[in-house]
């Protein structure tokens, strides 16, 4: 296993082409606009090293039978999935924002099921391949960015009926020594900080998709790939400070990156799936499902932090003991502890797939993501409500800093005298931070807009057996229609 400092050095001899802000990044680990990100990335390796985390942080790998960081393992138990959602909780404690390393976990061991699923059925030897590449991550503690979302043009169309044909990624050549992939990937968490990507379709295909059938690794700076950074809320006050990022060693959200991938060849060691069209509804599903059931793991973790915050404030404020703020900050760790429960009944209810690896029930998955879509705002809304709107008047941290007018906001905005005015400030600003565009869209999103659970919980929802239930109950034999 790598420590925190030790990824940090695997990441320096990486050289990814990322652009940002119209400037190239050349150096992620130190980089201001990067550098939150990978320390929060970086927390996903250190805390494997704490006693107290052991039981969480790691497991033994089934591949190799060595102790592995959690975040490579293949689950081979439901208490496998309970821990890595217990986990998820713990980590977003410490962070108060993403640490990215969840995606390419779940991407991996979607990967590992439809490989399986694919040899069975077509006498491939994908499975093989894959699990070797399971074991040099393994082995090298690697961060791999999850790849699965393509731009998409138009959403109404299938890929192959795009104006542009690279809209979504396909195979442009095949070759002896392997396959060449163009097209983009949105929405990139943690890519410009982690070591490989792993491509996997977006979405269902047809035969005339089937160029579009495509899985494999690639690392980050292999030749033709190109990262353009995205733009967060407030993403530019790392630049000039420190109190008004209100989180600034670890950022906001995951530093998603725009991937480009311009005829990128790719060995055939690292295909893992290559035309096979029929499997890729049920590799997406199982990439989300694995990745929804995430969200009552880190949200929760986050929800800890803005309730926690949302009370230091109403103490700052001299509020805490009224009824309505002490009945709001129930409600939000209501809300927070439902999300949590879905995602612990979705991980108990797993079960053992034919590749041998454990599996999540995905009604309660589904249910778990769907949740957190709406929870998090009502969350952030309450936070606000308790908060007082100071949080989106604040002056600037220069000012603050400043001779001439510093001592004015420190004598006007002082409130609960337990308090200082400096420490006021600190925590409204953490709940900006943690409560604005770019982090509740996450939880929107993140993982598939809400539509996509609802496709998901009503193909489960067994409407014929709710129907036969109430009809027994009614005494209805037969109904019309
Ligand atoms: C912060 C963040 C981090 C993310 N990280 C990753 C990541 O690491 N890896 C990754 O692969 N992806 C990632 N995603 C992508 C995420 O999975 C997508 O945002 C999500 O699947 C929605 O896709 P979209 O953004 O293209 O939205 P759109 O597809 O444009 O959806 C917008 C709306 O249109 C609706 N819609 C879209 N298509 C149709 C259709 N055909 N019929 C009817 N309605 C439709 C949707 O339901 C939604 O309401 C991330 C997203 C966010 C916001």
């Amino acid at each position: 296993m790598k420590t925190g400092n030790q990824y940090r050095e695997s990441l320096k001899k990486l050289h990814p082409i990322i652009y940002c802000n119209g400037r190239r990044i050349e150096d992620v680990v130190d980089d201001k606009m990067t550098k939150p990100h990978v320390n929060s990335a970086a927390m996903t390796y250190d805390l494997a090293f704490e006693p107290k985390y052991e039981d969480l942080m790691t497991a033994t790998s089934s591949l190799t039978g060595k102790k592995i960081n959690r975040f490579t393992h293949i689950p081979q138990s439901t208490g496998d999935l309970v821990k890595k959602v217990k986990m998820l909780r713990m980590i977003s404690q410490h962070t108060g924002t993403c640490y990215q390393r969840c995606v390419g976990m779940d991407a991996l061991n979607a990967t590992f099921i439809t490989t399986y699923e694919i040899d069975r059925d077509c006498h491939t030897n994908y499975h093989e391949r894959f699990k070797e590449y399971y074991k040099y991550v393994q082995q090298n503690d690697l961060m791999i960015a999850g790849s699965m979302t393509d731009v998409k043009g138009d959403r109404s169309k299938k890929p192959s009926q795009q104006a542009d044909p690279d809209l979504y990624v396909h195979i442009v050549d095949k070759r002896k020594d392997g396959i060449v992939v163009r097209g983009a990937k949105a929405h990139q968490t943690g890519m410009a900080n982690s070591h490989e990507m792993l491509i996997l379709p977006t979405t269902n295909l047809g035969p005339e998709d089937k160029d579009y059938a495509v899985a494999c690794a690639i690392p980050v700076d292999a030749p033709g790939v190109i990262h353009i950074f995205g733009r967060q809320t407030n993403d530019q006050r790392r630049l000039d400070g420190d109190i008004d990022c209100g989180n600034s060693e670890f950022a906001i959200v995951g530093g998603e990156t725009l991937t480009i991938l311009n005829d990128v060849f790719v060995p055939w060691e690292r295909v893992f799936m290559c035309n096979e069209y029929p499997y890729a509804q049920k590799y997406v599903e199982t990439f989300a499902s694995y990745h929804r059931q995430n969200y009552g793991g880190c949200k929760v973790g986050l929800a800890d932090v803005i309730i926690g915050t949302a009370a230091a404030v109403a103490d700052c404020n001299g509020v805490l003991n009224k009824s309505h703020i002490k009945d709001k900050l129930v409600e939000m760790t209501f809300l927070a502890e439902t999300m949590h429960c879905c995602s612990l009944a979705c991980s108990s209810e797993g079960f053992k797939t034919p590749a041998g690896s454990y599996y999540v029930n995905t009604l309660f998955a589904n249910a778990a993501k769907l949740n957190c879509t709406r929870t998090m705002y009502e969350i952030s809304r309450l936070a606000h409500d308790i908060a007082g709107g100071f949080i989106a008047t604040l002056p600037y941290e220069a000012d603050y800093k400043s001779k001439e007018v510093g001592p004015y906001i420190d004598k006007y905005l002082a409130a609960n005298p337990k308090y200082s005015t400096e420490e006021r400030i600190r925590m409204a600003r953490l709940l900006e931070n943690m409560t604005g565009g770019t982090a509740l869209a996450e939880s929107m999103h993140g993982a598939g807009s809400p539509q996509a659970m609802r496709i998901m919980i009503y193909r489960q929802a067994n409407l014929e057996h709710k129907m036969d239930i109430a009809k027994k109950l009614a005494k209805i034999d037969k109904m019309e229609g």
